[in-house]
């Protein structure tokens, strides 16, 4: 951040309330790192300042940005383009400036996908199980979808995310080869079956994280096989109630939800730079 000068090039990220992302930090110590002229600040825009912060976009001619809630979906009507995983998703989390052009990305689900491969796990062909249906299940079952999964089911509460879970599973079966089922989460028989059957789990619904951080929603050790994946969307704790039941029943591959969180902002580092994000160093700085 000292070598800001004339030709420093901004990006941003516009979303309400903001302040505690870890993402500024994130990408100023990989630009620092790689010693690239770009400076990454976070911007508090609610939906009503929406259309003025994507002017601002192309008038200051930012490379690009971030977009957190309440701006992911409201955003789209104002982008040039959407790439596939933005336009499955129905949501953007990352906007890249071309020249005027502005391109709309999803990269949530390519971090989650990318962190698994990175630690050995291919969803290629395989069967997973997602508890969630909101900002974080969705994209990780349609990019999981998108990069050959054979079949997902999700399972989610009969709240207002229920639909959520019935377009997302839709959305699968008609825009890719995987198969995608709904369950209410309640069928706990259902539930049972589909974690034996899987080869990942991935708990998506923020259960095990305050102020749920003494809950798991899955509770007898028996339901889990040693080989099974378990991945916990949930960064803070870096262990839930999950996680450790998972290792207490001698599941040999469990992990919280750090990788996909550093591995969403490499997507996009990558999308607006060329470049791969210094993994070690982002690591460090939100250790
Ligand atoms: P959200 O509110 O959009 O969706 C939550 C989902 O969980 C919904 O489908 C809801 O029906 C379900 N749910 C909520 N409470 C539940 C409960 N008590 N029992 C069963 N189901 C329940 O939230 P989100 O943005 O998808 O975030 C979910 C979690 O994922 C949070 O812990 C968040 O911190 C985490 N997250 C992690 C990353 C990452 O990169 N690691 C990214 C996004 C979100």
């Amino acid at each position: 951040m000292s070598n800001i000068d004339g030709h420093t090039i901004l990006i941003g990220l516009m979303a309400y309330p903001i302040r505690h992302s870890m993402s500024p930090t994130m990408h100023n110590a990989a630009f620092e790192k790689l010693n690239l002229n770009y400076a990454y600040l976070a911007f508090d825009i609610d939906s009503d300042r929406l259309a003025a912060g994507v002017n601002a976009i192309r008038t200051l001619d930012m490379r690009g940005i971030n977009v957190s809630m309440p701006n992911k979906q409201k955003i789209i009507p104002y982008l040039d383009h959407l790439d596939i995983s933005a336009e499955l998703n129905q949501a953007v989390n990352t906007v890249v400036n071309d020249h005027g052009v502005l391109t709309g990305y999803t990269t949530d689900g390519i971090g989650f996908v990318t962190d698994l491969r990175k630690k050995g796990h291919d969803v290629k062909g395989k069967r997973m199980v997602v508890t969630g249906a909101g900002g974080a299940g969705t994209p990780i079952a349609i990019q999981s979808a998108i990069d050959g999964l054979a079949e997902v089911k999700i399972f989610n509460n009969a709240d207002g995310h229920f639909a959520n879970a019935q377009r997302n599973a839709k959305i699968i079966n008609e825009r890719t080869d995987c198969k995608a089922q709904v369950y209410d989460l309640a069928d706990q028989d259902a539930f049972k079956q589909a974690i034996a059957e899987a080869d990942i789990y991935c708990d998506a619904t923020g259960v095990g994280m305050k102020p749920l951080e003494n809950e798991s929603l899955i509770n007898d050790p028996s339901w889990f096989k040693p080989d099974l994946v378990v991945f916990d969307t949930v960064y803070s704790p870096r262990e839930t109630k999950l996680m450790r039941i998972a290792k207490q029943a001698g599941v040999k591959h469990v992990y919280n939800g750090l990788g996909m969180m550093i591995e969403q902002g490499a997507a996009s580092f990558k999308l607006w730079t060329g470049q791969d994000m210094p993994i070690d160093v982002v690591e460090q700085q939100i250790a």
